[in-house]
């Protein structure tokens, strides 16, 4: 039987693990299939204090990975693939192995949004990405799209100009959701530029992207733009799919939380993205990872007496 049971592994998850850990709860953390979370698809962050030269999302999970394991957390490199929160103890299966526990904290984050349409999903892989980092190295010399107005659809047009010869960002509004900072480095980059108003009808290309066919939203015309690769970055959505049934889950499938980082159920945490939809910062994930942590430690000592 498991004290407690982290599921994820970003920043809430892995700040949790090393609360947890140093409380000397030996706290079981599952990292899932892809582990680190989102800041393992970004570039440089530079707005995570404590590193005033930026550091690679990458080799901040890793930091973070090590901190908690120096500690005594056991990490396993598995999906938790469903839960049982009906009846303690809470019961986590990660692959076949059923685990027992006394407390869950969760932090399984979110994932990028597709617009979904049948000619995107199909160009997945081959042209189609949601992950500049990973994919902009294929697109030397080549011009691509960004679709988004936030601050990822700005940082992602920033990072593909070091290997496209143009990158273009298509929004369907004329103002940008970005940050200021973010907002004025894509603006003043003379590789971007920006198509507004604009949402996207199709993706073309046979085997490979060739384009996109827009339509202005503002008069209707339909035209098409010729690109070798298309990059989605239009928000995300929680990873809940497991806790469905399980807990009370907002009309956007965010968990609702009661108080902060507590659940409607007794010794159930949640922190980070997945129920964040408004901050939705490395700093802020990492925070709610702490409470959540230190609100297990109060809940399994109530217990003890
Ligand atoms: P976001 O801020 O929610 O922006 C999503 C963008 O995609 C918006 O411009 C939105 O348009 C557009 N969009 C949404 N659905 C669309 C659809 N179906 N079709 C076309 N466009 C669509 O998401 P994000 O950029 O991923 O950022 C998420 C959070 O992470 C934010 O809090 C952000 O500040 C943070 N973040 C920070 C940094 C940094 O500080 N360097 C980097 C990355 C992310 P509208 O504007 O019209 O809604």
């Amino acid at each position: 039987m498991e004290k407690v049971i982290i599921i994820g592994s970003g920043p809430a998850g892995l700040t949790a693990a090393i609360y947890a850990a140093r409380a000397q709860l030996q706290p079981t953390l599952v990292a899932g299939l892809k582990p680190g979370g989102q800041l393992m698809l970004t570039t440089e962050i530079e707005n995570f204090p404590g590193f005033p030269q930026g550091i690679m999302g990458p080799e901040l999970m890793l930091k973070m990975r090590e901190q908690a394991v120096r500690f005594g957390t056991k990490i396993i490199d598995n999906e938790a693939v469903s839960v049982d929160l009906k009846k303690m103890p809470y019961q986590v299966k990660v692959g076949d192995n059923l685990l027992e526990t006394r407390s869950v904290v969760i932090a399984t984050g979110a994932s990028s949004n597709w617009l979904g349409l049948p000619s995107e999903q199909r160009l997945i892989g081959h042209g189609v990405s949601s992950c500049a980092t990973c994919d902009g190295f294929f697109f030397r010399n080549k011009k691509v799209g960004v679709i988004g107005g936030g601050d990822s659809a700005m940082e992602e047009a920033l990072f593909l100009t070091r290997f496209a010869s143009e990158v273009t960002v298509i929004h369907r509004r004329d103002t940008l959701r970005a940050s200021k900072i973010m907002q004025e480095r894509a603006l003043k980059n003379p590789k971007i530029k920006f198509i507004w108003n604009s949402g996207v009808e199709e993706v073309l290309g046979d085997k490979n992207v060739t384009g996109l066919r827009l339509k202005n939203l503002v008069d209707g015309k339909i035209s098409d733009v010729a690109l070798a690769g298309v990059f989605l970055a239009i928000g995300h959505s929680p990873n809940t799919k497991i806790f469905e049934g399980q807990l009370e889950l907002d009309k956007n499938k965010y968990i609702v939380v009661k108080d902060q980082v507590l659940t409607s159920l007794p010794g159930v945490f949640v922190a980070g993205d997945v129920q964040d939809h408004r901050y939705r910062q490395a700093i802020t994930a990492a925070g709610w990872g702490c409470m959540a942590a230190i609100e297990a430690e109060k809940y399994l000592e109530s217990m003890a007496e």
